[in-house]
């Protein structure tokens, strides 16, 4: 083994583990739903993803846009909010789903937090400081995507600042980092370069539960089934995906939306 990476485990410098008894079940854990909630229509395809194998339904009611007004349509502006997580909460009832499901800040944590049955924490909040204190204080369990930027050690420290307040159900997702894909001129939504290499180099380290997002990481729906299949062949422990009973009218993210078919043959390939 490379000596500079058996240093560090020798010395523990990198070693974040948690009591696998303790944490949510993560294993082969599938979780699905649209970028954001859209409106009532959040109901009905809580249900659909649940036919399709999933564990738990995704959803931003409250949404980190790139362009807060640029991109506004139509009077929906970065996410539904509050609506929104009523509707994620009638959603929950109607289907059984547990909801995953963003915390943009540190404040927001007790109203999310009444719907949310794990916390998303988002790429742009990856190393909020203030959020993840704030969230190891919590019972409910935190998704940390990590950072565009993120480096091994980076995210590890990220999850050891929530392990560290007491929450111990934690698991990391991984959704692609800056990079240059040299086809990125022809597919362009692919902004970001997937990095499953992440997975097996994380899992030298430590046993926290890796969920991978291909949705997000490729950008592309045509390349969510391929990289979703190659991610959970290099061992990740569950999916994010983002799913819509209408892609390419989705309101955020239409570029990488997956229609239920296609959904349900990644969850049972
Ligand atoms: C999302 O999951 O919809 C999202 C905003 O992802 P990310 O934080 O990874 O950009
Ligand atoms: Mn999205």
């Amino acid at each position: 083994m490379n000596s500079y990476i058996q240093s560090l485990k020798d010395q523990d410098k990198l070693n974040i583990s948690i009591d696998l008894n303790e944490k949510f079940n993560w294993k082969y854990f599938k979780i699905a739903g649209p970028c954001s909630v859209e409106g009532e229509s959040i109901i009905e395809i809580a249900k659909q993803i649940k036919e399709c194998g999933a564990d738990a339904l995704r959803a931003g009611a409250y949404k980190p846009c790139t362009f807060p007004i640029t991109k506004e349509t139509n009077g929906w502006k970065e996410g539904m909010r509050k609506e929104g997580l009523e509707l994620l909460k009638e959603a929950k009832k109607q289907s059984g789903l547990p909801i995953v499901t963003e915390v943009m800040d540190a404040r927001m944590i007790d109203t999310v937090g009444e719907v949310a049955d794990i916390f998303q924490v988002g790429t742009r909040n990856f190393q909020n400081y203030t959020l993840l204190d704030a969230l190891g204080k919590q019972n409910i369990p935190v998704l940390l995507k990590r950072g565009t930027w993120g480096t091994l050690d980076e995210i590890l420290g990220a999850v050891e600042r929530i392990l560290v307040g007491g929450n111990k159900n934690v698991a990391i997702c991984l959704r692609g980092v800056v990079g240059m894909p040299s086809y990125r001129h022809i597919f362009s939504s692919t902004r970001w370069a997937p990095d499953l290499m992440m997975i097996p180099a994380l899992k030298e380290f430590t046993n926290i539960p890796i969920i991978y997002d291909p949705s997000h990481a490729t950008g592309y729906r045509n390349f969510v089934t391929p990289v979703s299949k190659a991610a959970l062949a290099i061992g990740a422990d569950g999916l994010i995906i983002e799913a819509h009973p209408n892609p390419v009218n989705s309101i955020s993210d239409p570029d990488q939306a997956i229609d239920f078919n296609t959904l349900k043959n990644i969850f049972n390939g």
